[in-house]
């Protein structure tokens, strides 16, 4: 923002408010709360009192409906996720509280700006990037269509890091959201739970010398402690519960060491338990692979899986009944390690048999896969997984030997053996946690029709011929009540006026929309709209990087992690093409395009962060260069986040889905966009295949291979070389940036990456290039035609309402979890 900080430091009179008024509650918590009087509170003590105001009013919500979930005596839903992408809460709990306004009142008369204060509170990035974004909406919907729920996952004390750029490079500065401390979490100190790692496995005999099960006797110890964030459903109703584990040492061990005068030891256990929680693993679809992050997996899936289990049996006579009374849902495969651990507590700390525990275990989990890709498949070699938990592996292998029983009695043959096994064979032995979520499962899902179909045709082919059954499609959404009313509330306000408040509780009512599509007074408001969202987007573009540009420009965005399969390179590619052909043809009617790009690559991947440098490298070139007359730019904004995401959503005319097809799971970038009328360039690939259903083809611009295709052509040997060599505009373009027009400093700067498509092309940059930049041209002159570009946006909002996570939940809860909804 401006960094004008409201209110002024020294009023010359403090602020006063009615008594009783909100007002006045809010001056009340800044000096009993937060211990200051308006004279000198700071822009985040207001915040903090603010939120403590209506924190109060959530938790009455919190402790009633945590009462009827209890009276209710029905089944809850665990979500454990290594990731949760939440962003800001203030307008979310709000809003969904209906209190948005009537605190910007109530705060304006003491001389403070909402909006101001908003963007102090700091943006909680407990996650990498779609799939930590879907827990986050999830839970919100969860909320809303009243499915009681707990989250389970880390509270990193350093979330993804923060992204600078330097010089045209990604620097990554650690990200520190708890700094002025978290006035969302209740610190619940009492819930606590013991984690071992490590140690030996003893077998216990009875009396008369029988083996009686086998105790897991670790060797360290650590203390998870639990930090509950209310989570606010649509109209306050329904209040679930966010709870993140914390580590920290047991202190007996560490005051033994410390009373022997081993301080240093002490610090190192105490540093130890502590590092566990630090700080999220920064990779996003691929394997981090150091035992640090298989740590950070049991540590929370142990402590969640304790909760569970005490919360039932303090309300039920034993474990028997846990699949009736709660479905445990694995985010991924980085919780799979619970389906062991669950083994382990029914067996040996509850005295099941092993069969009736395998039966308990797979009634109750359910799992989400969100890849295919084969980096991201988690794995972890057998000596590390021994070492760190002698006992899971143990039951692993017993699990294996019923599972592969069980395939053999149903005819599988020796290779499909080898590809169920939750022990990979070829090269070191690794532990599969994919196959583990698998095996212990009721259900698996994948999350777009596409990505469900392909899982059954690859990683699982010969698991879903093993259990026909399990394998089913649950198509992500996102919540509109973040990704309509909050990001975009003047939109929100345009609808309200047009079709009334029904959309607002049954977001498929926003078809009611699509009619006022060819009303050109609507179609004119609707865009007034867009443009003062891109006016938005221009200021905050001005003031972070000093770029102005042109809000009647068509505004091209690609904002998402950076990686291969994404393809933000055949954007940029594009871009570079697109440059070459304003310089050499000035004579045509070119559209004023902005490209923007924003995303954060994984510290270790050599070839996302040169990706991040071309861009910025073309940006440069392109912008300053006076024959493109401004009708090109290219603008890297630092540091996408959820924060950020809210902005540029709203103001995208072009929203970039362009992965290569069968490698986007789903996308929800995808889904955002187009809620807020933005045309969507996209493949066949992931949600866009259902979105082009929904939206209709006339709405969307298709190009590309399919999926099959790309397959097609893998398998028959598909020649890079040719396909540039085919397509005079990508030579060229390529030569460019090979030649070093955009790298003069280091003209082999882009040697390996680009030089590389002529060899493998493993993402099929030069199969799509002529599909796709013809897309861009057909965009164009839709563009030119700009109450037809406004009919198609229309309609793209209009017909978005079936990818609310509402929907997508009440899937979950009717097909999966076997819960109301
Ligand atoms: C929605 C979202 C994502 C996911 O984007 P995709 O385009 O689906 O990869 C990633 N990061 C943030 C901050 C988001 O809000």
């Amino acid at each position: 923002m401006s960094g004008q900080i409201l209110p002024k430091k020294h009023h010359p009179i403090a602020p006063q408010a009615a008594p009783g008024t909100l007002a006045d509650e809010i001056l009340k918590a800044l000096m009993f709360r937060v211990g200051k009087n308006a004279n000198v509170a700071t822009g985040h003590d207001w915040l903090n009192a603010s939120i403590k105001v209506v924190r109060d009013r959530i938790v009455t919500s919190w402790i009633d409906s945590t009462e009827r979930t209890y009276k209710a005596g029905g089944k809850r839903v665990y979500y454990l996720s290594l990731e949760f992408l939440i962003g800001r809460l203030m307008r979310d709990a709000f809003s969904n509280m209906g209190m948005l306004e009537e605190v910007r009142e109530a705060l304006a008369s003491l001389g403070v700006d909402l909006d101001v204060i908003a963007e102090l509170e700091p943006d909680a990035a407990l996650g990498n990037g779609g799939l930590g974004r879907l827990a986050a909406c999830f839970m919100e919907s969860m909320a809303t269509v009243d499915v009681p729920a707990h989250g389970y996952g880390i509270r990193y004390v350093h979330g993804l890091f923060r992204q600078e750029i330097h010089d045209g490079n990604q620097v990554e500065l650690p990200e520190t959201w708890l700094e002025h401390g978290n006035p969302w979490d209740f610190d619940r100190r009492e819930r606590a739970y013991e984690i071992g790692f490590g140690g030996t496995v003893e077998a216990q005999t009875n009396e008369l010398g029988q083996p009686s099960g086998n105790i897991w006797r670790p060797q360290e110890r650590v203390l998870a402690t639990a930090y509950d964030t209310p989570v606010v459903g649509w109209r306050g109703k329904r209040v679930n519960t966010l709870r993140l584990w914390s580590a920290i040492p047991i202190d007996p061990i560490l005051l033994d060491a410390f009373n022997a005068g081993d301080h240093i030891g002490a610090l190192k256990e105490s540093n130890k338990a502590e590092a566990l929680t630090r700080v999220l693993y920064p990779a996003d679809s691929h394997l981090a692979g150091q035992e640090l992050r298989l740590r950070q997996e049991y540590f929370f899936s142990a402590a969640s899986l304790q909760d569970i289990i005490n919360r039932h049996l303090g309300e039920y006579e034993d474990l028997t009944s846990l699949p009736d009374k709660a479905a445990i849902h694995l985010n991924d495969t980085h919780p799979a390690v619970a389906v062991a651990e669950l083994m382990r507590l029914l067996l040996d700390s509850h005295g099941f048999q092993f069969e009736a525990a395998w039966d308990i275990t797979r009634r109750t989990f359910g799992y989400t896969n969100h890849t295919l890709l084969p980096e991201a498949l988690e794995s972890w070699p057998i000596h590390v997984f021994e070492q760190l938990l002698p006992r899971h592996m143990q039951i692993v292998y017993a699990i294996n030997a019923e599972l592969l029983r069980e395939a053999r009695d149903k005819g599988l043959d020796d290779g499909q053996i080898r590809n169920i096994s939750l022990i990979g064979e070829d090269g070191e032995r690794r532990v599969r946690m994919g196959n583990l979520a698998f095996a212990g499962s009721h259900s698996i899902n994948g999350v777009s029709a596409l990505h469900t179909d392909l899982m059954k045709q690859t990683v699982f082919s010969d698991f879903h011929q093993l259990y026909p059954n399990r394998i089913n499609n649950k198509t992500n959404g996102i919540t509109q009540r973040r990704w309509l009313f909050q990001c975009n509330p003047a939109l929100t306000s345009l609808i309200r006026e047009t079709i009334g408040d029904r959309f607002m509780d049954d977001i498929e009512a926003l078809q009611e929309l699509d009619r006022f599509a060819d009303d050109a007074s609507f179609r004119e408001k609707f865009a007034a709209v867009k443009r003062a969202n891109k006016e938005r987007l221009t200021r905050v573009v001005s003031e972070r990087m000093g770029l102005n540009l042109d809000p009647s420009a068509l505004f091209d965005i690609q904002v998402k992690r950076i990686h291969e399969y994404k393809r933000q390179l055949l954007n940029i590619i594009e871009a570079v093409a697109l440059y070459d052909q304003i310089r050499s043809h000035p004579e045509r009617d070119w559209v004023p395009r902005v490209k923007f790009f924003g995303g954060k690559a994984a510290p270790s991947y050599f070839n996302a962060k040169k990706i991040i440098k071309l861009a910025n490298d073309v940006g440069r070139v392109i912008n300053n260069d006076p024959a493109v007359r401004g009708l090109l730019k290219v603008v890297f904004i630092p540091n996408y986040n959820v924060s950020l995401a809210e902005v540029m959503m709203p103001a995208a005319d072009l929203s970039e889905q362009i992965s290569t097809a069968g490698m986007e799971a789903s996308g929800t970038g995808n889904m955002k966009f187009a809620l807020n009328g933005a045309l969507t360039i996209g493949t066949l690939d992931g949600a866009n295949v259902e979105m082009k259903e929904h939206v209709g083809d006339d709405n969307i611009v298709i190009f590309g291979l399919t999926a099959a295709e790309v397959k097609d052509a893998r398998t028959n040997g598909y020649n890079p070389r040719e396909a540039i060599e085919n397509s005079p505009e990508l030579s060229q373009a390529l030569s460019a940036i090979l030649s070093g027009v955009f790298s003069h400093d280091e003209p082999e700067r882009y040697r390996g990456l680009i030089g590389g498509l002529y060899e493998h092309d493993t993402f099929m940059c030069a199969a799509d290039f002529d599909s796709y930049a013809d897309a861009q041209r057909r965009v164009d002159d839709l563009w030119r035609d700009s109450a037809d570009w406004n009919r198609r946006a229309v309609h793209n909002t209009a017909r978005m309402g079936w990818f609310s996570s509402d929907r997508t939940i009440r899937q979950y809860a009717g097909e999966i979890w076997d819960v109301p909804a």
